[in-house]
Protein backbone atom coordinates (compact mmCIF):
# COMPACT_ATOMS: atom_id res chain seq x y z
CA UNK A 1 0.00 0.00 0.00
CA UNK A 2 0.73 3.30 -0.42
CA UNK A 3 1.15 5.90 2.24
CA UNK A 4 -0.02 9.58 1.36
CA UNK A 5 1.73 12.20 2.44
CA UNK A 6 -0.27 14.61 4.71
CA UNK A 7 -1.83 18.04 2.92
CA UNK A 8 0.13 20.08 5.67
CA UNK A 9 -0.70 21.15 9.06
CA UNK A 10 -4.16 23.53 9.41
CA UNK A 11 -3.62 27.40 8.73
CA UNK A 12 -4.85 30.46 10.62
CA UNK A 13 -7.44 31.61 8.15
CA UNK A 14 -6.91 32.79 4.49
CA UNK A 15 -4.63 36.07 4.70
CA UNK A 16 -4.41 37.33 0.86
CA UNK A 17 -0.96 39.26 -0.15
CA UNK A 18 -3.41 41.07 -1.69
CA UNK A 19 -5.09 43.94 0.28
CA UNK A 20 -7.63 44.64 -2.11
CA UNK A 21 -11.12 43.15 -0.95
CA UNK A 22 -12.04 40.10 -2.73
CA UNK A 23 -15.33 40.31 -4.01
CA UNK A 24 -15.35 36.70 -5.69
CA UNK A 25 -17.40 34.45 -3.37
CA UNK A 26 -19.99 37.93 -1.82
CA UNK A 27 -23.31 36.77 -1.63
CA UNK A 28 -25.76 39.93 -3.05
CA UNK A 29 -26.02 40.56 0.98
CA UNK A 30 -22.34 40.70 1.45
CA UNK A 31 -22.37 42.75 -1.57
CA UNK A 32 -24.95 45.04 -0.18
CA UNK A 33 -23.00 45.86 3.23
CA UNK A 34 -19.82 46.31 0.79
CA UNK A 35 -21.39 49.06 -1.55
CA UNK A 36 -22.86 50.79 1.41
CA UNK A 37 -20.02 51.38 3.08
CA UNK A 38 -18.60 53.14 0.53
CA UNK A 39 -21.17 55.39 0.36
CA UNK A 40 -23.14 53.77 -2.84
CA UNK A 41 -26.54 53.15 -3.51
CA UNK A 42 -27.87 49.54 -2.80
CA UNK A 43 -28.89 48.95 -6.52
CA UNK A 44 -24.88 48.57 -7.29
CA UNK A 45 -25.21 45.59 -5.16
CA UNK A 46 -26.80 43.49 -7.86
CA UNK A 47 -25.60 45.23 -10.39
CA UNK A 48 -22.09 43.96 -9.70
CA UNK A 49 -23.35 40.55 -8.22
CA UNK A 50 -24.64 40.44 -12.29
CA UNK A 51 -21.39 40.94 -13.49
CA UNK A 52 -19.02 38.56 -10.86
CA UNK A 53 -21.78 35.46 -11.51
CA UNK A 54 -24.16 35.96 -14.48
CA UNK A 55 -21.70 37.61 -16.23
CA UNK A 56 -18.45 35.68 -14.64
CA UNK A 57 -16.16 38.78 -15.53
CA UNK A 58 -13.26 39.74 -13.69
CA UNK A 59 -12.14 43.53 -14.88
CA UNK A 60 -14.14 46.24 -13.96
CA UNK A 61 -13.61 47.74 -16.67
CA UNK A 62 -16.29 46.06 -18.46
CA UNK A 63 -18.81 46.49 -16.02
CA UNK A 64 -20.49 49.01 -18.60
CA UNK A 65 -23.62 50.05 -16.42
CA UNK A 66 -21.55 51.19 -13.51
CA UNK A 67 -20.10 54.71 -13.50
CA UNK A 68 -16.54 55.18 -14.57
CA UNK A 69 -16.05 56.84 -11.23
CA UNK A 70 -16.71 53.54 -9.11
CA UNK A 71 -15.01 51.35 -11.31
CA UNK A 72 -11.76 53.58 -11.33
CA UNK A 73 -12.50 53.01 -7.00
CA UNK A 74 -13.30 49.82 -7.30
CA UNK A 75 -10.51 48.75 -9.22
CA UNK A 76 -7.91 50.44 -6.52
CA UNK A 77 -9.71 49.05 -3.58
CA UNK A 78 -11.27 45.51 -4.80
CA UNK A 79 -10.73 42.57 -6.97
CA UNK A 80 -12.69 39.66 -8.51
CA UNK A 81 -10.73 37.07 -7.71
CA UNK A 82 -9.85 33.99 -9.97
CA UNK A 83 -7.89 30.24 -8.83
CA UNK A 84 -5.05 29.36 -10.39
CA UNK A 85 -5.66 26.69 -12.48
CA UNK A 86 -2.64 24.90 -11.57
CA UNK A 87 -2.66 21.72 -14.06
CA UNK A 88 -5.98 20.89 -16.14
CA UNK A 89 -6.03 17.43 -17.13
CA UNK A 90 -8.19 15.90 -20.10
CA UNK A 91 -9.67 12.26 -19.86
CA UNK A 92 -10.06 10.07 -22.82
CA UNK A 93 -13.92 10.36 -21.91
CA UNK A 94 -14.34 14.14 -22.00
CA UNK A 95 -13.69 14.65 -18.65
CA UNK A 96 -11.57 17.41 -17.17
CA UNK A 97 -9.66 17.59 -13.69
CA UNK A 98 -8.79 20.72 -12.60
CA UNK A 99 -6.14 21.28 -9.62
CA UNK A 100 -6.34 24.75 -8.20
CA UNK A 101 -3.56 26.52 -6.51
CA UNK A 102 -5.10 28.45 -3.31
CA UNK A 103 -3.27 31.43 -2.15
CA UNK A 104 -1.99 30.26 0.73
CA UNK A 105 -0.15 27.73 -1.45
CA UNK A 106 -2.25 24.44 -0.65
CA UNK A 107 -4.44 23.13 -3.70
CA UNK A 108 -7.97 21.20 -4.24
CA UNK A 109 -9.70 19.53 -7.13
CA UNK A 110 -12.82 19.57 -9.45
CA UNK A 111 -14.11 17.49 -12.15
CA UNK A 112 -16.01 18.34 -15.15
CA UNK A 113 -18.42 15.65 -16.85
CA UNK A 114 -19.73 15.73 -19.76
CA UNK A 115 -22.83 13.58 -20.71
CA UNK A 116 -24.89 13.67 -23.10
CA UNK A 117 -27.60 16.35 -22.32
CA UNK A 118 -25.39 17.25 -19.02
CA UNK A 119 -21.97 19.19 -17.77
CA UNK A 120 -21.82 18.44 -14.36
CA UNK A 121 -19.21 19.82 -11.76
CA UNK A 122 -17.71 17.70 -9.38
CA UNK A 123 -16.62 21.12 -6.42
CA UNK A 124 -14.60 20.18 -3.07
CA UNK A 125 -15.77 21.83 0.03
CA UNK A 126 -12.96 21.56 1.90
CA UNK A 127 -8.83 20.90 1.94
CA UNK A 128 -8.44 17.14 2.93
CA UNK A 129 -11.38 15.45 5.18
CA UNK A 130 -11.23 14.96 8.50
CA UNK A 131 -13.84 12.27 8.45
CA UNK A 132 -11.36 9.33 8.04
CA UNK A 133 -13.36 6.30 5.99
CA UNK A 134 -11.51 4.04 5.75
CA UNK A 135 -11.44 3.43 1.93
CA UNK A 136 -10.87 7.02 1.09
CA UNK A 137 -8.04 8.25 -0.51
CA UNK A 138 -8.85 12.18 0.77
CA UNK A 139 -9.32 11.42 4.08
CA UNK A 140 -5.92 8.85 4.02
CA UNK A 141 -4.10 13.16 3.38
CA UNK A 142 -5.26 14.40 6.87
CA UNK A 143 -7.54 17.80 7.23
CA UNK A 144 -6.33 21.51 6.43
CA UNK A 145 -9.60 23.30 6.38
CA UNK A 146 -12.45 24.67 5.14
CA UNK A 147 -12.59 26.61 1.84
CA UNK A 148 -14.07 29.64 1.75
CA UNK A 149 -17.37 31.09 -0.35
CA UNK A 150 -14.77 32.48 -3.03
CA UNK A 151 -12.50 29.29 -3.06
CA UNK A 152 -16.10 27.27 -3.82
CA UNK A 153 -17.51 29.64 -6.10
CA UNK A 154 -13.87 30.05 -7.70
CA UNK A 155 -13.95 26.01 -8.92
CA UNK A 156 -17.55 26.79 -10.77
CA UNK A 157 -16.19 29.76 -12.04
CA UNK A 158 -13.38 28.71 -13.23
CA UNK A 159 -14.58 25.41 -14.66
CA UNK A 160 -17.88 27.39 -16.76
CA UNK A 161 -14.67 28.98 -18.38
CA UNK A 162 -13.94 25.71 -19.79
CA UNK A 163 -16.92 24.78 -21.00
CA UNK A 164 -18.02 24.61 -24.47
CA UNK A 165 -20.93 27.81 -25.38
CA UNK A 166 -23.36 25.03 -26.21
CA UNK A 167 -22.62 22.83 -23.55
CA UNK A 168 -22.86 25.06 -20.73
CA UNK A 169 -22.71 23.92 -17.18
CA UNK A 170 -26.13 22.35 -16.06
CA UNK A 171 -25.21 20.68 -12.36
CA UNK A 172 -23.38 20.69 -9.80
CA UNK A 173 -22.45 18.24 -6.84
CA UNK A 174 -20.74 18.72 -3.87
CA UNK A 175 -18.62 15.26 -4.03
CA UNK A 176 -15.21 16.21 -4.55
CA UNK A 177 -12.35 16.54 -1.56
CA UNK A 178 -13.86 16.95 2.36
CA UNK A 179 -17.18 16.83 4.31
CA UNK A 180 -19.71 19.06 3.11
CA UNK A 181 -21.64 19.56 6.10
CA UNK A 182 -18.66 20.56 8.49
CA UNK A 183 -18.60 24.02 6.18
CA UNK A 184 -22.66 24.25 6.28
CA UNK A 185 -22.81 28.14 5.86
CA UNK A 186 -19.95 28.70 3.20
CA UNK A 187 -21.77 25.59 1.38
CA UNK A 188 -25.73 27.23 1.75
CA UNK A 189 -24.81 31.03 1.08
CA UNK A 190 -22.60 29.92 -1.71
CA UNK A 191 -25.39 27.31 -3.43
CA UNK A 192 -27.65 30.00 -3.14
CA UNK A 193 -25.84 32.28 -5.22
CA UNK A 194 -25.19 29.13 -7.43
CA UNK A 195 -29.59 29.24 -7.84
CA UNK A 196 -29.78 32.88 -7.96
CA UNK A 197 -31.22 33.73 -11.22
CA UNK A 198 -28.91 36.76 -11.39
CA UNK A 199 -25.91 34.66 -10.60
CA UNK A 200 -25.32 31.10 -12.11
CA UNK A 201 -28.92 30.35 -12.41
CA UNK A 202 -29.04 26.79 -11.99
CA UNK A 203 -31.95 25.09 -10.70
CA UNK A 204 -32.15 23.64 -6.90
CA UNK A 205 -32.80 20.07 -8.58
CA UNK A 206 -29.29 20.12 -10.36
CA UNK A 207 -27.46 20.54 -7.61
CA UNK A 208 -26.70 17.96 -4.94
CA UNK A 209 -24.57 17.99 -1.85
CA UNK A 210 -22.84 14.21 -0.72
CA UNK A 211 -22.83 13.65 3.20
CA UNK A 212 -21.51 10.86 5.47
CA UNK A 213 -24.82 11.65 7.10
CA UNK A 214 -23.51 14.36 10.18
CA UNK A 215 -27.08 13.94 11.34
CA UNK A 216 -28.01 17.92 12.85
CA UNK A 217 -26.43 19.69 10.35
CA UNK A 218 -28.53 17.15 7.98
CA UNK A 219 -31.29 18.77 9.86
CA UNK A 220 -29.78 21.92 9.77
CA UNK A 221 -29.21 21.25 6.02
CA UNK A 222 -33.26 20.50 5.40
CA UNK A 223 -34.21 23.99 6.79
CA UNK A 224 -31.90 26.41 4.76
CA UNK A 225 -31.48 25.02 1.15
CA UNK A 226 -33.65 23.29 -1.19
CA UNK A 227 -30.34 21.03 -2.96
CA UNK A 228 -31.15 17.59 -3.30
CA UNK A 229 -29.46 15.24 -0.48
CA UNK A 230 -27.60 12.40 -1.11
CA UNK A 231 -25.86 10.10 1.70
CA UNK A 232 -22.67 7.72 2.09
CA UNK A 233 -24.48 4.54 3.40
CA UNK A 234 -21.76 1.91 2.48
CA UNK A 235 -22.73 -0.67 4.86
CA UNK A 236 -25.87 -2.43 5.87
CA UNK A 237 -25.33 -3.77 9.45
CA UNK A 238 -24.01 -1.39 12.14
CA UNK A 239 -20.95 -3.58 12.06
CA UNK A 240 -20.32 -3.26 9.08
CA UNK A 241 -20.79 0.61 8.56
CA UNK A 242 -18.78 1.35 10.85
CA UNK A 243 -15.75 -0.61 9.98
CA UNK A 244 -15.79 1.55 6.65
CA UNK A 245 -16.80 4.50 7.72
CA UNK A 246 -16.13 5.24 11.74
CA UNK A 247 -18.31 8.04 12.03
CA UNK A 248 -21.12 5.90 12.44
CA UNK A 249 -19.69 5.01 15.81
CA UNK A 250 -21.46 8.90 16.65
CA UNK A 251 -24.09 8.66 14.23
CA UNK A 252 -25.61 5.47 13.95
CA UNK A 253 -27.17 3.50 10.71
CA UNK A 254 -30.32 3.13 13.10
CA UNK A 255 -30.11 6.80 13.94
CA UNK A 256 -29.49 7.83 10.55
CA UNK A 257 -31.92 5.91 8.77
CA UNK A 258 -34.87 8.05 11.39
CA UNK A 259 -33.28 11.06 10.36
CA UNK A 260 -33.55 10.36 6.67
CA UNK A 261 -37.47 9.62 7.07
CA UNK A 262 -38.08 12.77 8.93
CA UNK A 263 -36.17 14.79 6.04
CA UNK A 264 -38.08 17.75 4.81
CA UNK A 265 -37.67 16.55 1.03
CA UNK A 266 -39.41 19.44 -1.50
CA UNK A 267 -42.18 17.36 -3.96
CA UNK A 268 -41.49 14.69 -5.70
CA UNK A 269 -37.25 14.42 -4.47
CA UNK A 270 -35.86 11.28 -3.09
CA UNK A 271 -32.77 11.23 -1.03
CA UNK A 272 -29.78 9.40 -3.01
CA UNK A 273 -28.44 7.01 -1.09
CA UNK A 274 -24.82 6.34 -2.59
CA UNK A 275 -23.60 2.52 -1.46
CA UNK A 276 -19.86 1.73 -2.73
CA UNK A 277 -19.19 -1.95 -3.61
CA UNK A 278 -16.28 -3.11 -2.02
CA UNK A 279 -15.39 -6.68 -2.97
CA UNK A 280 -16.24 -9.05 -0.30
CA UNK A 281 -17.11 -6.36 2.48
CA UNK A 282 -20.56 -5.34 1.38
CA UNK A 283 -21.20 -6.69 -2.05
CA UNK A 284 -23.51 -10.22 -1.10
CA UNK A 285 -26.73 -10.37 -1.87
CA UNK A 286 -27.97 -10.69 1.61
CA UNK A 287 -26.71 -7.12 2.20
CA UNK A 288 -28.42 -5.98 -1.12
CA UNK A 289 -31.99 -7.35 1.02
CA UNK A 290 -30.84 -6.01 4.19
CA UNK A 291 -30.37 -2.69 2.08
CA UNK A 292 -33.77 -2.82 0.34
CA UNK A 293 -35.57 -3.40 4.18
CA UNK A 294 -33.50 -0.58 5.41
CA UNK A 295 -34.29 2.23 3.18
CA UNK A 296 -38.31 0.85 2.92
CA UNK A 297 -39.36 4.12 5.22
CA UNK A 298 -36.70 6.36 3.11
CA UNK A 299 -38.63 8.02 -0.51
CA UNK A 300 -34.97 7.71 -1.97
CA UNK A 301 -33.20 5.99 -4.83
CA UNK A 302 -29.84 3.91 -4.75
CA UNK A 303 -26.47 4.89 -6.63
CA UNK A 304 -24.15 2.01 -6.64
CA UNK A 305 -20.51 3.06 -6.67
CA UNK A 306 -18.55 -0.13 -7.53
CA UNK A 307 -15.06 0.73 -6.37
CA UNK A 308 -12.49 2.28 -7.79
CA UNK A 309 -8.98 0.47 -7.44
CA UNK A 310 -6.39 2.51 -5.74
CA UNK A 311 -2.44 1.85 -4.54
CA UNK A 312 -3.68 3.74 -1.09
CA UNK A 313 -5.91 0.72 0.47
CA UNK A 314 -6.58 -3.03 0.44
CA UNK A 315 -10.17 -2.60 -0.94
CA UNK A 316 -11.02 -4.08 -4.20
CA UNK A 317 -13.97 -3.63 -6.79
CA UNK A 318 -16.30 -6.24 -6.96
CA UNK A 319 -16.43 -8.33 -10.14
CA UNK A 320 -18.95 -7.33 -12.61
CA UNK A 321 -21.36 -10.28 -12.22
CA UNK A 322 -21.66 -10.07 -8.29
CA UNK A 323 -22.74 -5.78 -8.77
CA UNK A 324 -25.52 -7.26 -11.23
CA UNK A 325 -26.28 -9.61 -8.47
CA UNK A 326 -26.42 -6.79 -6.07
CA UNK A 327 -28.66 -4.70 -8.21
CA UNK A 328 -30.83 -7.80 -9.42
CA UNK A 329 -31.27 -8.03 -5.61
CA UNK A 330 -31.81 -4.19 -4.53
CA UNK A 331 -34.44 -3.94 -7.77
CA UNK A 332 -36.42 -7.19 -7.25
CA UNK A 333 -37.80 -5.15 -4.08
CA UNK A 334 -38.80 -2.56 -6.24
CA UNK A 335 -35.51 -0.16 -5.38
CA UNK A 336 -34.99 2.66 -7.96
CA UNK A 337 -31.54 1.70 -8.25
CA UNK A 338 -28.47 3.12 -11.26
CA UNK A 339 -25.10 1.88 -10.75
CA UNK A 340 -22.46 4.94 -11.81
CA UNK A 341 -19.84 4.86 -14.08
CA UNK A 342 -16.78 5.23 -13.71
CA UNK A 343 -15.62 8.59 -15.13
CA UNK A 344 -12.00 10.25 -15.75
CA UNK A 345 -10.88 7.11 -14.43
CA UNK A 346 -7.49 7.18 -16.38
CA UNK A 347 -6.58 10.79 -14.80
CA UNK A 348 -7.59 9.88 -11.12
CA UNK A 349 -10.66 12.05 -11.31
CA UNK A 350 -13.39 9.30 -10.45
CA UNK A 351 -14.98 9.11 -7.38
CA UNK A 352 -12.51 9.00 -3.95
CA UNK A 353 -9.49 9.77 -6.07
CA UNK A 354 -9.17 13.11 -5.58
CA UNK A 355 -6.39 13.54 -3.45
CA UNK A 356 -5.33 16.91 -4.20
CA UNK A 357 -2.12 16.11 -5.19
CA UNK A 358 0.69 16.51 -8.02
CA UNK A 359 2.24 13.56 -7.90
CA UNK A 360 3.61 10.70 -9.55
CA UNK A 361 1.74 7.66 -8.53
CA UNK A 362 2.55 3.94 -9.09
CA UNK A 363 0.99 2.94 -11.25
CA UNK A 364 -2.29 1.73 -10.23
CA UNK A 365 -3.93 -1.71 -10.70
CA UNK A 366 -7.21 -1.71 -13.09
CA UNK A 367 -10.46 -2.99 -12.10
N1 LIG B 1 -17.71 13.52 2.24
C1 LIG B 1 -18.88 13.41 1.40
C2 LIG B 1 -18.63 13.97 0.03
C3 LIG B 1 -17.69 13.17 -0.84
S1 LIG B 1 -18.67 12.34 -2.00
C4 LIG B 1 -19.33 11.97 1.36
O1 LIG B 1 -18.57 11.10 1.77
O2 LIG B 1 -20.47 11.69 1.01
C5 LIG B 1 -17.64 11.16 -2.62
C6 LIG B 1 -18.33 9.82 -2.77
O3 LIG B 1 -17.38 8.91 -3.34
C7 LIG B 1 -18.74 9.26 -1.42
O4 LIG B 1 -19.92 8.51 -1.51
C8 LIG B 1 -17.57 8.37 -1.11
O5 LIG B 1 -17.89 7.41 -0.17
C9 LIG B 1 -17.26 7.80 -2.47
N2 LIG B 1 -15.91 7.23 -2.60
C10 LIG B 1 -14.82 7.48 -1.86
N3 LIG B 1 -13.77 6.74 -2.28
C11 LIG B 1 -14.21 6.02 -3.32
C12 LIG B 1 -13.60 5.08 -4.21
N4 LIG B 1 -12.30 4.78 -4.13
N5 LIG B 1 -14.35 4.52 -5.16
C13 LIG B 1 -15.64 4.87 -5.30
N6 LIG B 1 -16.26 5.75 -4.51
C14 LIG B 1 -15.57 6.33 -3.53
Amino acid sequence: MTELVPLGKPTAPVVSKDPRTDLMGMSLDDLSVYVESLGEKPFRAKQLFKWIYGKRVDDFDAMTNVSKVLRARLKEIARISRLEERVVQASRDGTKKFLWGLEDGLQVESVLIPEERRMTLCISTQVGCPIDCDFCVTGKGGYTRNLTKSEILGQIVGATLHCPEDQPLTNIVLMGMGEPLLNLDNVVETMDTAMDEDGLSLSHRKITLSTVGLIPQMKELGKRSRINLAVSLHGTTEEQRTQVMPINRKYSLEDLIQALTEYPLPPRKMVTIEYILLAGVNDSVDDAHRLAKLLRPVRSKVNLIPYNNNPFTEYKRPADRDIVAFQEALMSHGVHTVVRLNRGNDIDAACGQLGGYEQKRPKRERA
